[in-house]
C-alpha cells in the first residue's frame, strides 16, 4: 500500500488567497527556554492551506465543516492530471463524470497555479451530481467568476477541497482520505489529506 501526502505544509510564510494573511505559530512554552515540554498556539484561518470549503462558506444556513457527511471526503477518488492546460478548466476538459464521484484536478504549469474551473465547468460538474471537488489551486474559482464557481458548486452540495499538493501524483484512481478539523459550525477546515494506492 502507497500513501501520498497531498497536503501543503503549515508555515508563516505560505501561499495564501490574495489578501488573507499567513497563520503564525507562537512558542507557548520551550525546551530551549528551560520549559519541560514544547507547546505552540498557531493563529491561523480557516482556509489556509489544503482545506474544505463547506457550504456555510458561502450559503447562510449550510452545513458548516462539522457537519459534512464523512463519505464526501473519505473514499474513492478519481485524480485528472490538466496541467498541461494553461488557462481555466472549462467542461471539454473534463471528459465524462459519474454521479457521486470524488474529483481532484492537478493543474497549472507551476507550483503556485493551478486548476481553476470556469463558472461553466462548476455548473457542468453539479448537473452531473459528483460529489466532491478538489484542485491543487488555493481557490476552485477563476478571478472574476470566483464568487459565481463557489456559489454553483456550494449551493448544490458539492463539497470543495482547495490548495492540495499533487506535484508527484501522477493521474488515475485512488482511494482519498481527507479531514479538515471539526471546528464548530466552522466556514471552512484546514485538513490533511492523503491519498492511498492499493497496489503500487
Ligand atoms: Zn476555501
Amino acid at each position: 500500500m502507497k500513501v501520498i501526502d497531498i497536503s501543503r505544509t503549515i508555515h508563516p510564510d505560505m501561499e495564501m488567497y490574495p489578501g488573507d494573511t499567513g497563520p503564525q505559530i507562537t512558542k507557548v512554552s520551550g525546551l530551549d527556554g528551560g520549559d519541560s515540554y514544547n507547546i505552540s498556539r498557531i493563529t491561523l484561518g480557516t482556509h489556509t492551506g489544503t482545506h474544505v470549503d463547506p457550504p456555510l462558506h458561502l450559503i447562510r444556513g449550510g452545513a458548516g465543516i462539522d457537519r459534512l457527511p464523512m463519505n464526501t471526503l473519505v473514499g474513492n477518488a478519481r485524480v485528472l492530471d490538466l496541467s498541461s492546460i494553461n488557462r481555466p478548466i472549462e467542461a471539454g476538459d473534463i471528459g465524462p463524470l459519474e454521479a457521486g464521484e470524488i474529483i481532484l484536478l492537478k493543474g497549472g504549469r507551476s507550483a503556485s497555479c493551478g486548476a481553476y474551473l470556469t463558472a461553466a465547468c462548476a455548473r457542468y460538474l453539479v448537473d452531473i451530481g459528483i460529489k466532491t471537488i478538489g484542485t491543487n489551486a488555493i481557490s476552485i474559482g477563476t478571478l472574476d467568476e470566483e464568487y459565481e464557481v463557489h456559489h454553483t458548486l456550494l449551493n448544490a452540495g458539492v463539497v470543495v477541497i482547495e490548495g492540495l499538493k499533487m506535484t508527484d501524483v501522477e493521474a488515475g484512481d485512488y482511494f482519498l482520505v481527507c479531514l479538515p478539523l471539526k471546528i464548530a459550525n466552522g466556514d471552512g477546515g484546514p485538513a490533511r489529506a492523503v491519498l492511498i494506492k492499493e497496489k503500487e
